[in-house]
């Protein structure tokens, strides 16, 4: 009996932190990366104040996710959804080629 909780309390511990880890790592791949294909296509920023203006001259001071139409993130959410990129959030203060406030 004595062996049996134990390894019901180890078997609990080993679930429980990976569990914890998998969340943790859910969390990262949830965010879209500068390097995704989709995002390279549109030239994703994290953050739009490092956008080059010479090979993206649309871009214009103060345009970030958090103020484009197709932002789904809170207000002072620091990343959230956007209709172009599926599950994958984006960095309130990134921004890409189809920025728009229409
Ligand atoms: S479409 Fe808008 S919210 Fe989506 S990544 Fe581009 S700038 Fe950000």
């Amino acid at each position: 009996m004595k062996a049996t909780r134990r390894s019901f309390l180890i078997l609990s511990a080993s679930v429980a932190s990976s569990l914890a880890l998998s969340r943790v790592a859910s969390a990262d791949e949830a965010k879209l990366s500068e390097d995704d294909p989709a995002a390279q296509k549109l030239g994703y920023r994290l953050d739009a104040s490092k956008v080059d203006k010479s090979k993206f001259p649309a871009w214009a001071a103060g345009q970030t996710c958090s103020n484009c139409s197709l932002y789904q993130g809170g207000a002072s959410d620091p990343y959230g959804g956007c209709a172009l990129f599926g599950v994958k959030q984006v960095a309130a203060r990134g921004w890409c080629t189809s920025w728009t406030n229409a």
